[in-house]
């Protein structure tokens, strides 16, 4: 449609007067258009999308704009004033900002760019990632305290206050009034239609094809694997089909699986609802529906998205939008409030679209919102039990809105004060509740059964968010509006008072355990409403009166109805009190007191104004009295004690998980806090004695306070109860420190909240110091999500960073020391322990007997209203209870340590009461009272000096005593004086002491010894770092060999490792090296038993340039002439362990012969993977997937003078002449084998060749002279040493070893089946042999470190093993394959001419090929005579080996020069600070390179000679660095000790190690390299070479090649957030596209869709997750992937195993947060990217992942393959 038709169109609907004609003509429209459209209904190809915008969504905007809609949105955006909010609706994954220090609550957040823009960034906040849904606030006065607007919506604040609608055209107003109100109602009909089968008459029309479609909907109870199955037999589908319709029913609620004629959807229908019910579960919610009810449906949506867009152009045309929502249709609703109420039946993406119009409209403005809110709070009942029956998840219901509304103050308030809000929430819970849940007045649960009211639980969070913001000031209906709700609340408390409560088993054990979590799930989500309701309660007074008696009168109906109290008469120490009669280990007990809890939480609010307990006109008639009041708190404190104790062993866990969860951190606040105040309370006003007995009665130890108790006869049971009560005696007085010193709570004691926080985080780091986190953790967390520490943590704590990557964490600072309390209320008893240690050691060289003794600290003062409770520590039964305890310690069986320890301490709090008071000139009668009696408590005290008894307090006891004195004295009366010990007596006591704890030492260290010996022997270690210990050096040292042998052997500075030059070094001894196994020392020698080392084969591309690139198909693959690039490599890595290779086959047959004993199922459950002949490291547990035999040193070389030095000369003509031979042979023989490639020979013929050619060139007569001549001049020296001389061949077994060894690096390399007579065998080895050693060079690159001793012993012991095992290649390998190898590698070295010269010489890696070389070199040797013997000492002759080195250098030189990429010269003369000979030098390589490209035919003019220079020799440090590690393993030639340090130059030291000109151009002199023109021309003119060049193609290799890096991260995680959170699922389209688990791959910056049906994928009949799948592409299945919605890193090592680890990101205290759970901004760790940079590098991975998944078995048990 031309926008002429649209224009036409739109004009005739505008001239209709009529609205009812205008609906009838739209829908008349729509009737016909839209199935027109949507051929299967849904939306289908881009093709529909553009008829549905030129035919459907077009007209309507030249209709409202009467006239071309881009112009008039156009003028619209620039007059309308936008909205005062920011608004964005946050897609899932992105990052969102909360501001700490200025949110109204923790659920106001922002969008990233508000947040730039804003202050915020600059205060405390909190940064999470969104799970979808929600908006950003910014610009809402309500939701932040200051800093309300971002700067970008700030600036719009300022426009003129304008009825939005005054902007728009009048005949717009009305078009799109009328527009909107038609939409609206068409949406909701459409949407809500539910009709099966056949299309309803209005939308019937006579083009209407009879199609129909099978709909599947989701729900949340099946599984995913059901659906795609069901789908697969119900459809006939592909799975690939069925993952995308399940994918897309999960993503948008539903999904179209079939479309046809009737009778087909119906089948299909049916078979969707037998094979999902079969499980017994609800079937899967399917039905058969008309095409063109779908395509209406498909429209609607597309409607929603439309207005949306529409609305946001112009305020004015959203306020119109939110009119027409709100404007009543038939009967009387708005379709809004219908919407509200039909929620749950709309599929999922009905849903949303609505809400987030919703979210767009009404919620943008206050006034909107407040009447939305309203409609909302109206049917909030219906809305809640809707979304009970559903089972959508609670992010896509209606009722998750109630965040937008009821977290907005002023509309909270004004549903408050109007609309019954509380009430209304409350009222929902209490309903389903009591209808469901209610036995005997109470709630009860039973197991499984509890759904519903879990999903009901969201509404008590609603109830939070009303009340987070306090009003500042109260009108009478809002007051009104919280009695209302406060008074069901007691309804609710009501309900749950008393509940679950126990009677104690006496005979046998409880048979079931009794359901008890709901009621904290319960309590989990009330407890903050609770204290915010207290709070805004007790800002009022009236309110505070008010609500008092309210729940005073609750408290007492729900007490005096449920049970009569009876009184009796108890008696002590001649007081005589009336206490309640009841028995707690025979009645029941409840921990469930909320009523009696927010009783005493309103008390302390009293004091404020002035009221308490006593005060006239406050309780009501027949209130209840303290006796009553604390016993249902005193009962629980009983009940614990008694646990203690044991009484109630028979009542299983579900009676210590309750008690466990009362005391526990998250519930404490309004549970056993509470019931300490309440205690506090009573106590206060209660006659001091009348407390006590009635405490003491509870406990049930009236008794025991008899002074006559223990000395009267007893019985056998009399004893037990006796010592049961020394036990209770001890929680008694416990429970009576608590009350007494627990003054901390604002209301209780005169503190601020800051003081209560200071407190608690002093406890805690007396515990042990602590991260922040950890502290954060221990301590509860306020309605805003705080605890308060940061504020406070840095008064009490001191901030350590161990290094720059470690955990930070807080020390208790000094001075708080005095403050420690050690029954501080909130300590677990594993707490109290911990800190009692901590604190014990941490003072025991203080001076101050204060601190040394951990004297009780001063509690501070009480408040009025609570300071009669101090009236109890001078009271005459306190001071019995004292005195009891203290003389029964001398003398009583029934006594324990601990209960006067309580007794001194408690002494000790009244003593330091009596002096503040005296301070403050109050009376108090403590220590004139334990001066009384006969013995006074004074005079036991004293007795107790010197006592063994209490020889752990004594320090304690002395400062009693002290104080006693003190007080005394300032009381006036002389206290005696203190016999102190006598001085002499107490040193002779300490040196015992230290003589038995020295002597306890040494046998614990025995003990340890022998214990650890045992270990050894048993194969396997449980703490590996105990025997690291034991034997640092045993198993490293030995088996390193020269790297650190030579150090102190005097100045090598001149070391040189090859040529007639070559350094001499001593024979030496055989190294020693003990097994791991059984620990016997053993000598590497030919007849000792075999040692191997534990290592791992890994396929790598860690070195590689062109990433992605992979061998194509690896059986044919010619793996010789190693591509520059080093796109594949063989990695060998070893944790250094050595065992016998004995030992190891015994070990690792017992570890197959373990698993073949598991059922099958569990095989795959290992950290390991034995199919692949892995095993892990008995001592260490790195994993291993070979052994490296060890051998023994190759012979040094003695340098002999007489030794002629054959030239390079005399050696490439020889050379050449078995290359001319080879060549001539070939064409004789008619072989139309090629050498280039190996592809092409079966192992058939190959065997055939063997056959023919038994020995090594025996079958050829002319190849073996000359080979015997070539070796008779490079004569090998080895007639130096007798003893040594003559080596057999490797013994049979080694020989076995061997090739086992270079099999391992066959297959694992290749990826191969085994097969013994493949010719690349030789080639992999030397290949791992080169990539290892290049791998080690990179990292002693990239960590700045020498070359000289810088590798760790293990991977030093590694390289060592390998070139030492590559040199005895030579004596196992097939001659023959070997031979062809080498003719090949030599036809690129020493090209003869360019047919032959193989591959173009930029194609090779060059030190590759120097090692297959001189590792090959060799078999040119003709054996002279049956006596002479191969040797791997062939391989190590100094000579060729330079010759051989020299030349490699030559070719790599030359290819550094062709691919040169540096800027032309400019013609300046070389530079004058450059000396002559270098300057001679630079001038020579220019010249070359001249001649170089005129050779190669490259039109370029060269670079300036300078520049050349410097970059030719700095480009060749990482061959010559390589090289020379190399050449240091083989020959056994100390480095220099210049390579000790970082040297200036290194180039200069290592050519002269390397014995190579330092001066490169000399290399192109035919003096020292005969011939070296021919070969440059020969290089030069392949074609290939050639192409390349002038080309400069992308492939192209340069030099110095640059190495692997991970990706760089940004500084910022946030920003990582934002920059994939635009990452859609690749495979999938639309809105929904969102990727749930992105993962950034750290070596390519690739991010894939990991954790997800949608993108997994099949790889060798394993069915793969993206992370797995993208590993195996980018690096050879190892994998290093940030999972950024989480900031969490994992792992991968192969398709089945990986592990999590903590992700580089950490917070300004230095701890990583995984799962985003604190917030706090998180900052990139550079150098624990480094190190995890140098896991990569270092191949650590595989290790790493088996370590995690040793150390945590339930990380087994997570399908990675999935990821
Ligand atoms: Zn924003
Ligand atoms: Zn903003
Ligand atoms: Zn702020
Ligand atoms: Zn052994
Ligand atoms: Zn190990
Ligand atoms: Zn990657
Ligand atoms: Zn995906």
């Amino acid at each position: 449609m031309e926008s002429t038709d649209c224009a036409s169109l739109a004009n005739q609907w505008q001239r209709i007067t009529s609205e009812a004609l205008f609906h009838d003509t739209l829908l008349n429209y729509w009737r016909v258009k839209v199935p027109e459209i949507f051929k299967s209904g849904e939306l289908d190809n881009k093709q529909e999308n553009e008829n549905l915008k030129k035919n459907l969504l077009q007209p309507l905007e030249w209709f409202i704009c009467n006239g071309e809609p881009s112009q008039m949105f156009q003028q619209l955006k620039q007059k309308s004033n936008p909205p005062q909010m920011c608004g964005k609706v946050f897609k899932s994954g992105e990052s969102i900002y909360s501001c700490r220090e200025c949110a109204m609550d923790p659920t106001c957040c922002l969008c990233v760019t508000c947040f730039q823009n804003s202050r915020h960034k600059n205060h405390r906040y909190r940064m999470t990632s969104s799970n979808g849904g929600g908006y950003c606030d910014c610009g809402d006065a309500e939701a932040w305290k200051k800093d309300v607007a971002c700067d970008l919506h700030k600036l719009h604040s300022s426009l003129p206050n304008q009825d939005p609608l005054e902007r728009l055209p009048l005949d717009m107003q009305q078009y799109t009034r009328a527009l909107f109100s038609i939409i609206f109602r068409y949406c909701y009909n459409v949407l809500t239609m539910e009709v099966e089968g056949s299309i309803p008459e209005q939308w019937k029309h006579e083009k209407l094809e009879e199609n129909f479609c099978t709909m599947l909907f989701n729900d949340e109870v099946h599984t995913y694997e059901q659906v795609i199955d069901t789908l697969k037999k119900a459809v006939s589908c592909s799975e690939k089909e069925a993952i995308g319709y399940a994918t897309k029913v999960d993503r948008e609620g539903r999904s179209q699986v079939r479309l046809g004629n009737q009778d087909k959807c119906q089948k299909a229908k049916l078979i969707i609802i037998k094979n999902t019910a079969k499980t017994g579960s609800k079937p899967l919610k399917v039905s058969v529906m008309h095409y063109a009810l779908v395509a209406h449906q498909t429209f609607a949506l597309r409607l929603l998205e439309w207005l949306a867009e529409i609305i946001a152009i112009s305020d004015g045309l959203r306020v119109i939008l939110c009119q027409v929502a709100l404007e009543p249709i038939d009967d009387d609703q708005s379709v809004t409030e219908k919407l509200i109420l039909v929620d749950t039946k709309l599929w999922k993406g009905a849903r949303i679209g609505w809400h987030q119009l919703f979210m767009g409209s009404l919620l943008m403005d206050l006034e909107y919102k407040k009447r939305l809110a309203a409609l909302f709070t109206k049917h909030y009942r219906e809305a809640q039990f809707d979304f009970i029956k559903d089972d959508h998840d609670h992010n896509v219901s209606i009722v998750s809105l109630s965040v937008q509304m009821y977290t907005v103050p002023s509309v909270a308030r004004y549903l408050v004060a109007e609309h019954h809000l509380i009430k209304k929430i409350v009222d929902t819970f209490f309903d389903y509740c009591s209808q469901k849940h209610v036995k005997d007045g109470k709630l009860n649960f039973e197991r499984g059964s509890n759904a519903g009211l879990r999903r009901l639980l969201y509404s008590i969070t609603d109830l939070k968010y009303v009340l987070t913001c306090k009003p500042e000031e109260w009108s009478e209906p809002m007051k009104n509006g919280v009695i209302e709700g406060l008074e069901s609340m007691l309804k609710l408390m009501q309900l749950i008072q008393g509940m679950n409560s126990v009677s104690r088993q006496t005979d046998h054990h409880i048979e079931i355990e009794p359901e008890w979590e709901t009621a904290f799930h319960i309590q989990t989500r009330l407890e903050p409403c609770i204290t915010l309701l207290l709070d805004w309660i007790g800002s009022d007074q009236s309110l505070l009166i008010r609500a008092f008696r309210i729940v005073m009168l609750k408290l007492r109906y729900v007490i005096t109805t449920r049970k009569e109290v009876k009184m009796e008469n108890k008696q002590v120490s001649g007081h005589n009190v009336l206490c309640i009669e009841y028995d707690i280990s025979t009645q029941p007990v409840s921990i469930h007191i909320p009523i009696t809890r927010f009783l005493a939480g309103l008390y302390i609010h009293l004091g404020k104004y002035n009221l308490n307990y006593y005060k006239e006109g406050l309780l009501p008639m027949g209130s209840l009295n303290p006796m009553e009041l604390m016993e249902g708190p005193l009962r629980i404190q009983v009940l614990k004690a008694q646990c203690q104790v044991g009484l109630w062993r028979r009542n299983g866990y579900a009676l210590l998980n309750q008690l466990y969860n009362y005391n526990s951190v998250r519930f404490q606040n309004e549970t056993y806090d509470k019931d300490i105040i309440m205690l506090q309370t009573c106590a206060a006003v209660l006659p001091p004695d009348h407390f006590l007995i009635a405490v003491l009665n509870r406990f049930d130890l009236i008794q025991c306070m008899d002074t006559q108790y223990d000395t009267c006869a007893l019985s056998a049971d009399d004893v037990q109860a006796r010592q049961r009560n020394v036990t209770l005696l001890k929680e008694f007085l416990e429970l009576l420190i608590i009350i007494l010193c627990e003054r901390y709570v604002v209301g209780v004691g005169e503190i601020s909240d800051t003081d209560r926080i200071k407190r608690e985080v002093i406890h805690q780091l007396c515990i042990s110091p602590m991260t922040h986190s950890e502290i954060n953790k221990s301590l509860p967390e306020d309605a805003q999500e705080e605890t308060g520490a940061e504020d406070v943590v840095n008064l009490v704590g001191v901030f350590k960073k161990s290094g720059t990557t470690g955990k930070g964490i807080y020390e208790l600072n000094e001075n708080c020391l005095t403050s420690y309390n050690q029954y501080f209320y909130h300590y677990t008893r594993a707490d109290k322990s911990r800190s009692e240690e901590h604190q014990r050691k941490a003072r025991k060289n203080h001076k101050s007997i204060e601190v040394a003794a951990m004297v009780p600290p001063l509690p501070p003062t009480l408040c009025h209203n609570y300071s009669n409770m101090c009236r109890i520590l001078e009271c005459d039964i306190f001071v019995h209870i004292l005195n009891t305890t203290i003389a029964r310690t001398a003398t009583s069986k029934f006594w324990s340590e601990n209960s006067t320890h309580k007794a001194l301490y408690l002494t000790g709090l009244a003593l330091l009461e009596e002096e503040r008071l005296h301070r403050e000139s109050k009376s108090f009668q403590f220590s004139a009272k334990a001066s009384e009696g006969n013995p006074s408590l004074e005079q036991n005290l004293q007795s107790l000096v010197g006592n063994q008894r209490i020889d752990v307090y004594k320090d304690l006891l002395e400062w009693v005593l002290k104080k006693f004195s003190e007080v005394s004295k300032l009381k006036g009366n002389l206290g005696t004086e203190l016999p102190l010990e006598p001085k002499s007596m107490d040193d002779s006591k300490e040196e015992e002491e230290k003589k038995t704890k020295a002597e306890l030492a040494q046998e614990r260290r025995k003990r340890i010894m022998a214990q650890m010996s045992d270990m050894q022997r048993s194969f396997i270690k449980k703490n590996p770092s105990l025997f690291e210990d034991t034997n640092p050096l045993d198993s490293r040292k030995s088996s390193t060999t020269s790297m650190d042998v030579d150090v102190s052997d005097g100045p090598l500075s001149y070391a040189i490792a090859l040529g007639s030059e070559q350094t001499l070094i001593p024979v030496r001894e055989p190294s020693k090296v003990t097994c791991m196994l059984c620990q016997e020392e053993e000598k590497i020698s030919d007849d000792a038993p075999i040692m191997v080392l534990t290592a791992c084969i890994q396929r790598s591309s860690v070195l590689s340039s062109t990433r992605g690139k992979k061998i194509a198909d690896k059986d044919s693959f010619d793996p010789l002439l190693k591509s520059a690039d080093r796109y594949w490599g063989t990695h060998v890595s070893s944790c250094g362990h050595v065992m016998h290779a004995r030992c190891w086959q015994i070990y690792t047959d017992s570890l197959v012969a373990k698993e073949n004993k598991r059922p099958v199922r569990f095989r795959n459950h290992l950290s390991f993977d034995l199919s692949k002949n892995e095993f892990l490291c008995p001592l260490c547990e790195t994993v291993g997937n070979t052994v490296i035999t060890l051998l023994p040193d190759l012979l040094p070389v003695e340098k002999s003078k007489k030794q002629c030095d054959v030239s390079v000369e005399h050696m490439l003509s020889l050379i050449r002449d078995v290359l001319r031979e080879d060549m001539e042979l070939k064409e004789e023989a008619e072989i139309t084998m090629d050498t280039a490639t190996l592809s092409d020979e079966t192992p058939a013929k190959q065997k055939k060749d063997d056959y023919k050619k038994p020995f090594v060139g025996k079958s050829n007569i002319g190849k073996s002279t000359i080979s015997s001549e070539v070796w008779r001049l490079l004569s090998f020296n080895q007639q130096t040493n007798a003893k040594y001389s003559l080596k057999p061949h490797l013994p049979v077994d080694r020989t076995e070893m061997l090739k086992t060894f270079s099999m391992s690096i066959y297959t694992v390399g290749l990826n191969v089946m085994p097969d013994d007579s493949n010719s690349r065998i030789p080639i992999m080895c030397w290949e791992a042999v080169a990539y290892t050693i290049q791998t080690a060079e990179l990292y002693l690159r990239v960590e700045e470190k020498p070359l000289f001793c810088s590798l760790s012993s293990r991977q030093a012991d590694c390289v060592n093993a390998l070139v030492r095992l590559g040199a005895e290649g030579i004596t196992v390998y097939n001659h023959q394959h070997v031979r062809k190898q080498l003719l090949r590698l030599l036809n690129v070295l020493i090209p003869i001419s360019v047919e032959t010269s193989g591959c173009s010489i930029l194609d090779v890696d060059m030190f590759t090929l120097l090692v297959s070389v001189c590792f090959s070199m060799p078999v040119l040797k003709e054996a002279g005579g049956k006596d002479e013997l191969w040797s791997a000492n062939l391989c190590a002759d100094p000579i060729t080996n330079k010759h051989i080195m020299t030349l490699a250098l030559l070719a790599h030189v030359t290819q550094i020069l062709l691919t040169c990429d540096l800027p032309e010269d400019a013609g300046s003369p070389v530079t004058e600070d450059m000396d002559d000979m270098y300057c001679r030098e630079a001038n020579c390589l220019q010249k070359v390179l001249r001649d170089l490209y005129i050779m190669a035919g490259v039109k370029r003019n060269v670079p300036s000679a300078f520049d050349l220079w410097s970059h030719v020799t700095t480009s060749c440090l990482q061959f010559l660095r390589c090289s020379a590690l190399f050449f240091n393993s083989l020959a056994g030639v100390p480095f220099p000790a210049e390579l000790r340090n970082i040297v200036f130059d290194e180039f200069g030291v290592l050519c002269r190690y390397l014995a190579v000109p330092a001066n490169l151009a000399s290399l192109f002199d035919s003096q020292l390299i005969p011939g070296v023109h021919t070969f440059l021309q020969i290089w030069c003119s392949h074609l290939v070479t050639q192409e390349r060049l002038n080309h400069m193609e992308t492939l192209l290799v340069r030099y110095p090649v640059q190495h692997n890096k991970l990706i760089s991260l940004p500084y910022d995680y946030s920003d990582l957030m934002n920059q994939v959170a635009s990452f859609v699922c690749p495979k999938s389209s639309g809105i929904q596209g969102e990727s749930r688990a992105p993962a950034m791959c750290l070596v390519c910056g690739q991010v894939v869709c990991s954790q997800s049906y949608c993108c997994q994928t099949e790889v060798e009949e394993d069915t793969i997750g993206a992370c797995m799948a993208h590993a195996l592409q980018c690096s050879s299945g190892v994998g290093m992937y940030l999972r950024v919605r989480e900031c969490q890193l994992l792992l991968v090592s192969s398709k089945t195993r990986g592990c999590f680890h903590s992700p580089p990101y950490l917070d300004d205290y230095g701890e990583s947060d995984v799962g985003l759970r604190r917030g706090n901004p998180l900052r990139l760790c550079k150098d624990l990217y480094h190190k995890l940079y140098i896991l990569w590098l270092q191949h650590g991975i595989p290790a790493e992942v088996a370590h995690k998944l040793e150390a945590n078995s339930n990380l087994l048990h997570i399908d990675w393959q999935n990821l």
